[in-house]
């Protein structure tokens, strides 16, 4: 498979990396399964994070006896204390079994809060620092949700590498891309497959390859996906009339449902989080039903709370219909066939 250049890491990765939140979902037999396929389809680039539950320790069996300087190794962390960002890295380094991270990402940092408790003084970023002169990590990172936050905290040319959401839907981390080329960072493409809501994985691939110096990180948990990913990867056809008029369609089929959790909308009266409850399907889709409902239940719960003052409603930059996607995702939610699926 086809290496690019990482930014100024210097690391060469595959076209693709293989994004570790489904492997939570499969036994460790089958997660060690994928793993091992796709290192031998070429892909040398893994990315989990500590708030995957089992996946750091499913890779870390499957990489076992895998020579260490052929991985890149990009693991997260959700804390913003240095002690408990400690206590995560070192439990990553042993479920992983490796002494040190290629990538160490601050985890979901999307609100100006988040970046103040990065920047402050004895803040996230210091304890990174620190991290990569004890050579437990080689370079800092950070993902979000939130292009104008990621925006401002590439700014700092702290960090080596960013990842945030990108897909034909969601287009407005172009202009981060065009920001770390600038910069010289490396750039990971989160949600390649809008969260498991875009269900032609060709247009999606063919989209992103159009950007020569991105890795889209696509959460893979059959052996199946990662053969179809591959071959995607090394046919890279690029995108025909028909396919740029397929990718308008389903921007306009999409787009009045499809929430970019740009949280443009907050703060509700209500102390609703719209984004998690909008998204609540691709979080079921994604995670197993332990972490789904730890991420969603509070959020859920809110929901019914909405009285539809309407507050939200000019806020949202895709003119989304935020009470009535409330009510219908409350109901996706109350259906039984959600049900069964937890
Ligand atoms: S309409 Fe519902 S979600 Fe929107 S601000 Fe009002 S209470 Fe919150
Ligand atoms: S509802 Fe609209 S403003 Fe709120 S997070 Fe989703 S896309 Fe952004």
């Amino acid at each position: 498979m086809q290496r690019v250049r990482f930014g100024r890491t210097e690391l060469m990765v595959s076209r693709i990396a293989l994004g570790g939140i489904p492997l939570m979902r499969v036994s460790q037999e089958e997660a060690v399964a994928v793993v091992r396929e796709a290192l031998a389809l070429g892909v040398n680039f893994i990315d989990t994070a500590n708030a995957y539950a089992s996946s750091e320790a499913k890779i870390g069996k499957a990489i076992r006896g895998v020579p260490r300087e052929e991985l890149v190794l990009a693991t997260k962390s959700l804390a913003n204390s240095a002690p408990v960002l400690s206590q995560h890295l070192d439990n990553s380094l042993r479920m992983l079994g490796v002494d040190y991270v290629d990538i160490f990402q601050l985890h979901n940092v999307s609100s100006q809060e988040g970046i103040d408790a990065v920047c402050a003084e004895q803040g996230s970023l210091t304890w990174l620092d620190e991290q990569v002169k004890a050579g437990k990590v080689r370079f800092p990172a950070f993902s979000s949700h939130s292009v104008t936050i990621a925006l401002s905290l590439m700014q700092t040319n702290a960090f080596d590498a960013v990842q945030l959401p990108l897909n034909f839907i969601d287009r407005e981390a172009v202009q981060a891309v065009s920001l770390a080329r600038t910069l010289d960072m490396g750039f990971i493409a989160m949600k390649p497959l809008g969260g498991g809501l875009l269900e032609n994985p060709s247009l999606a691939f063919r989209y992103l390859l159009q950007f020569e110096d991105i890795v889209p990180d696509p959460g893979i948990e059959k052996l199946a996906e990662i053969r179809e990913i591959a071959a995607l990867v090394e046919t890279n056809e690029g995108l025909s009339a028909a396919d740029e008029a397929e990718i308008a369609r389903l921007r306009e089929e999409l787009g009045a449902t499809w929430c970019h959790r740009c949280d443009y909308c907050q703060p509700c009266p209500e102390g609703i989080p719209i984004s998690s409850v909008l998204v609540v399907k691709s979080t079921f889709k994604r995670f197993n039903a332990e972490r789904a409902h730890a991420l969603a239940d509070k959020a859920i719960a809110r929901a019914r709370n909405c009285t539809e003052c309407g507050t939200c409603l000019p806020r949202c930059p895709y003119h989304l219909a935020i009470p009535q996607l409330l009510k219908e995702n409350l109901a996706y939610v109350d259906a039984a066939q959600w049900k069964s699926e937890i």
